[in-house]
C-alpha cells in the first residue's frame, strides 16, 4: 500500500496537516471539532460522528474507542482527554495529591512541577493524551464551588505555579511519550461570579481583565501551554465562547499564541438553552466557528448544526479548516499517526501508584500544610523525631513521656473530605462513584497518627459529628440538556451521642485534635455554598470541646478557607490542609509531632465572617471607610500568613540603589533572625506599592518571594530582586505601563502591613 503525503513522518507537520485537510470530507471535518462524552457505544462517537476527541472515558471505553479508529477510512487519530487535576483521579489506584489550593499553599513551583509530571506520567501508561489542567482562575468569593482547584488569590503566585504545571506535564515536548497536553482554564474571568455562583455573569470590565485575570493566563501561554479552555461565563453579555476581543485580538493577535482552544461543557448547546443568544445549533455552531473555537467540547448538535450553517451560507468552510488545521497539528506534534499511545498495560502496572509516586506525593503534601496559630502546644511532645516509616522517638532516640491524644471530627477518618473533588468518589465518572479508590492507598488523620505515634502513647477516636448526607436535588435528576445533577449535601443536625462521646474522650486526654472541615457535596461546580460556616454538627462539637479545657488543635480539612467559630479560633493551635489527598493523614501527623516543620503560607485569605465577601489582599484603593458598621473588615488570616515552629524576625531591609530608571531591578536585602529553637523554613514575600497610580490600583502587590531555611538562633541575609519592569499599573488603555515616581518595597513574612518592612525607591522617567 503506498504511503499518502499525511501519513510520511518525514514531512513537515504543515503539509501533512494540508494533505490530510484536503482529503476530509465535511462531516468529518465537522466531526473532527468534535469531543463527545465517552458513554456506552463510544464506537458510534467514532464512526458515525467522525469525533477528534473523547473525554471521560472508563479504561474499557478507551479500548473501544481506539479499536474503531481503526475501521475509519482516514485513521485520523483520537485525543483522549480528562480532568487528571492533582493526579489521575478517573484511574482507580491512581497517585491523588492535593488540590491546586493546597499544592499553592507550598510556594513551590518545583513542588507543583513534580506533581503534574507524575501525574502525566501515570495517565500517558493509559491512553490518555491531554488533561484539563492547570485552573488559572483566580480566587475571589469564597463561596464558589471551585475555590479548591485554583491557586488562589494572587496573579503572579497563580503565574508560577501553573507554569510550572504545564512544564511539568508537557514534559521534554509533546514527542516524549510522558507528556500530555495541558490546557489553562478557564479563560478567562470565570471566577468574577455574583454571589459566588458558578459560571455567572462575570461582571467585569478590559481593565479589570488585564489587570488581574489575564496575567497569569499570558503566563502560561508564553510558557507553551498547548491547550487553552474557554470558560461558562458571559461577560458584557457576551459568552466568552464568542467573544472575539479576547480569543481573536488578545489571545491569538497580542499573545501570538498559537494552540488549540476548546470550549466548556457544551458551551455551544448553552447559546441555545441556556443563555438563549442562538436560535438553534446551526447558529450556534456558526458563532462558535467564526469566534475561533478549535474543538468544541459536548454539544453532540454540532456536528449537524455546523454542517447546515456552511451549506446556508452562515460560516465559511474555510473557518472550519483553520481549526481543524489547528486539532490536527496538535495531534502531529505528539506523533499520535505513527504511535496511538494506547494504554500500555505494563507501564501501568509500574508507574500507576508507585511507591515512588507515593513518596513524592507525601513529599508535595507536607509543604501544603499551613500552621495558622500556635500557641506553644504544637509540636506534641515537644517535637519529635522519626526513622522512614518507623514510629517517632525523642529526637535522642528514647521512647517519649507518654501522652493520651483523643482524636475528633468528621474529617479525621474521611477518605472523600481528604481527597477532594475531581477524585473518584467525587461524582464526575459513572465507573468510579460507588468505590472510589482503594482505600488502603489513603491514610486518614487516624491511620497517620495511628502509624506514627510513640507506643507508649494513647491514641482515642470518637467521630464526634456528621457534616451530612447525599441526597437528591429537589430540581430534578437531570438539567435541561439531558445531563444528571450531583446529588446534594443535606446538613446533619448536631448529635447529642456523637457529642458526649467525642467529650469523654476529650476529658481523659491530655490534647484534643479536632479535624472539621467540608466534604464532597460542599466544594465543586454546582455546589457553590451559601454559607463558609462548618457545616453540620461540628460547631457543636467544637464548642463542647472546647468547655473541656483540653489544650486543642483544630485541624481544617476544607475545599476552601472556611468561616471558624470563636471555639475554633480560640483554640491552641490551627492547622489548615485543604484537601491533602491520599498521603494527607501521614503529613498532618507528621506535621503535629515535629517530625517535619510547617512551611506551607496562605494563598488566600481566610475571612471572619461570609459577609466579608470578596475579601483578598489586593484590593483595588480607594473604599470610603475600612469597617462594616456591625463587622471588622479585618480577615481571620490573610494571604501570605503562616508560622514555623519557631520565632522569626525580619530587619534591616536596605535597597542597594533606591533611585532607578525603567530597564533596571530594584536589589534589597533583609535580614531574617530565628530567634527560637527549632529551623524554620521562612517564604520571604516582597511586595510592591505604587505610591501614587494615575488610575486606581492595588496598594500592594506580590512581586518576589524566596524559599529560606534558617537554622535555631541564627541569621541569614537574603536578596530579593523586583525587576522595575513588573512595577507596573494598567492605564486607561489597557496597557501595562511603568509609572515614574515614589514606590515602595515591602518585604516580610505575610501580607500583613504589620509583618512587612518597607523602603522607597524612585523610579525615573
Ligand atoms: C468543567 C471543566 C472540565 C470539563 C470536563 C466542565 O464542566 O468546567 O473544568 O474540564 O467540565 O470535565
Amino acid at each position: 500500500m503506498t504511503m499518502l503525503p499525511y501519513q510520511d513522518p518525514s514531512l513537515p507537520i504543515p503539509e501533512r496537516v494540508a494533505d490530510l485537510l484536503s482529503r476530509m470530507t465535511l462531516p468529518e471535518k465537522a466531526g473532527q471539532m468534535l469531543q463527545l462524552d465517552a458513554q456506552p457505544g463510544v464506537e458510534d462517537l467514532v464512526l458515525e460522528k467522525h469525533v477528534g476527541s473523547i473525554l471521560h472515558s472508563s479504561p474499557q471505553r478507551v479500548l473501544e474507542a481506539l479499536d474503531a479508529v481503526e475501521r475509519t477510512r482516514l485513521r485520523i487519530p483520537l485525543l483522549v482527554a480528562d480532568d487528571a487535576i492533582h493526579g489521575y483521579s478517573f484511574w482507580r489506584g491512581a497517585t491523588i495529591f492535593p488540590t491546586q489550593l493546597g499544592v499553592a499553599a507550598s510556594w513551590d513551583p518545583a513542588a507543583a512541577e513534580a506533581m503534574a509530571r507524575v501525574t502525566a506520567v501515570e495517565v500517558s501508561a493509559t491512553g490518555l493524551h491531554w488533561t484539563f489542567s492547570p485552573v488559572v482562575c483566580i480566587t475571589r468569593d469564597l463561596r464558589w464551588g471551585r475555590v479548591n482547584e485554583t491557586f488562589g488569590e494572587d496573579p503572579y503566585l497563580i503565574g508560577e505555579l501553573a507554569a510550572a504545571m504545564v512544564r511539568g506535564y508537557q514534559g521534554d515536548g509533546l514527542t516524549d511519550p510522558t507528556a500530555v497536553l495541558a490546557c489553562a482554564k478557564h479563560f478567562a474571568g470565570y471566577s468574577e461570579t455574583q454571589g459566588g455562583r458558578d459560571a455567572s455573569e462575570a461582571d467585569i470590565s478590559r481593565r479589570k481583565l488585564r489587570s488581574w485575570f489575564l496575567p497569569p493566563f499570558e503566563r502560561v501561554a508564553r510558557e507553551g501551554a498547548r491547550t487553552f479552555m474557554l470558560g461558562y461565563q458571559s461577560t458584557d453579555g457576551v459568552p466568552i465562547t464568542i467573544n472575539e476581543w479576547l480569543l481573536t485580538e488578545v489571545l491569538r493577535g497580542e499573545w501570538g499564541y498559537t494552540g488549540t482552544l476548546i470550549t466548556d461543557w457544551d458551551n455551544v448547546g448553552r447559546m441555545v438553552w441556556e443563555q438563549k443568544i442562538a436560535r438553534d445549533h446551526e447558529h450556534a455552531a456558526a458563532l462558535a466557528v467564526a469566534a475561533g473555537n478549535d474543538m468544541v467540547m459536548t454539544t453532540p448538535g454540532f456536528f449537524e448544526g455546523v454542517q447546515k450553517a456552511v451549506a446556508n451560507g452562515l460560516v465559511d468552510e474555510a473557518q472550519l479548516d483553520a481549526a481543524v488545521a489547528r486539532i490536527l497539528t496538535v495531534k502531529f506534534e505528539l506523533g499520535l499517526f505513527e504511535d496511538p499511545r494506547r494504554p500500555d498495560p505494563v507501564r501501568q502496572a509500574e508507574v500507576i501508584g508507585s511507591d515512588e509516586h507515593q513518596d513524592i506525593n507525601l513529599q508535595v503534601t507536607r509543604r501544603s500544610l499551613v500552621l495558622l496559630k500556635n500557641t506553644g502546644v504544637l509540636p506534641l511532645g515537644g517535637g519529635l523525631e522519626c526513622a522512614l516509616d518507623g514510629r517517632a522517638t525523642a529526637p535522642d532516640g528514647s521512647e517519649p513521656p507518654p501522652l493520651r491524644i483523643a482524636l475528633v471530627g468528621p474529617n479525621a477518618d474521611d477518605v472523600d473530605a481528604q481527597l477532594g473533588d475531581w477524585a473518584g468518589r467525587s461524582g464526575q465518572v459513572d465507573w468510579m462513584r460507588e468505590e472510589g479508590h482503594p482505600r488502603d492507598m489513603t491514610e486518614t488523620v487516624l491511620d497517620g497518627l495511628e502509624g506514627l505515634l510513640p507506643e507508649s502513647w494513647e491514641l482515642t477516636y470518637a467521630r464526634g459529628a456528621d457534616i451530612g448526607t447525599l441526597g437528591p436535588d429537589p430540581d430534578g435528576e437531570f438539567y435541561p440538556d439531558g445531563q444528571p445533577r450531583m446529588p446534594i449535601l443535606h446538613p446533619a443536625a448536631p448529635d447529642p451521642a456523637m457529642i458526649a462521646e467525642a467529650v469523654a474522650a476529650a476529658q481523659g486526654a491530655d490534647h484534643v485534635v479536632a479535624v472539621v472541615g467540608d466534604t464532597i457535596g460542599l466544594m465543586g461546580e454546582t455546589r457553590s455554598t451559601a454559607t463558609l460556616e462548618l457545616v453540620g454538627g461540628q460547631v457543636a462539637l467544637l464548642d463542647a470541646l472546647a468547655a473541656t479545657g483540653t489544650p486543642m488543635t483544630v485541624v481544617v480539612v476544607a475545599s476552601k478557607p472556611l468561616v471558624l467559630p470563636e471555639s475554633a479560633l480560640g483554640a491552641d493551635a490551627i492547622v489548615w490542609a485543604a484537601n491533602p489527598g491520599m498521603r494527607g493523614g501521614r503529613a498532618i501527623a507528621e506535621l503535629l509531632l515535629g517530625t517535619i516543620d510547617p512551611a506551607g503560607r496562605l494563598p488566600v485569605t481566610f475571612a471572619r465572617h461570609v459577609g466579608q465577601q470578596p475579601v483578598y489582599y489586593n484590593t483595588p484603593r480607594g473604599q470610603h471607610g475600612h469597617r462594616y458598621a456591625d463587622h471588622t473588615q479585618d480577615p481571620a488570616f490573610a494571604f501570605g500568613e503562616g508560622l514555623s515552629y519557631s520565632t522569626v524576625e525580619y530587619s534591616d531591609l536596605t535597597i542597594a540603589q533606591p533611585v532607578l530608571g525603567r530597564d533596571g531591578a530594584v536589589r534589597a536585602q533583609v535580614t531574617v533572625t530565628n530567634t527560637g529553637s527549632r529551623p524554620s523554613h521562612e517564604i520571604v514575600q516582597a511586595y510592591v506599592s505604587d505610591l501614587v497610580t494615575s488610575l486606581t490600583w492595588a496598594d500592594k502587590e506580590l512581586k518576589a518571594y524566596r524559599h529560606v531555611d534558617v537554622p535555631a538562633g541564627e541569621s541569614v541575609v537574603v536578596d530579593v530582586e523586583v525587576p522595575v519592569a513588573d512595577c507596573t499599573i494598567v492605564d486607561a488603555e489597557g496597557r501595562r505601563v511603568v509609572e515614574p515616581g515614589e514606590f515602595e518595597l515591602l518585604v516580610g513574612r505575610s501580607s500583613r502591613d504589620r509583618d512587612l518592612l518597607r523602603a522607597g525607591f524612585t523610579v525615573t522617567g
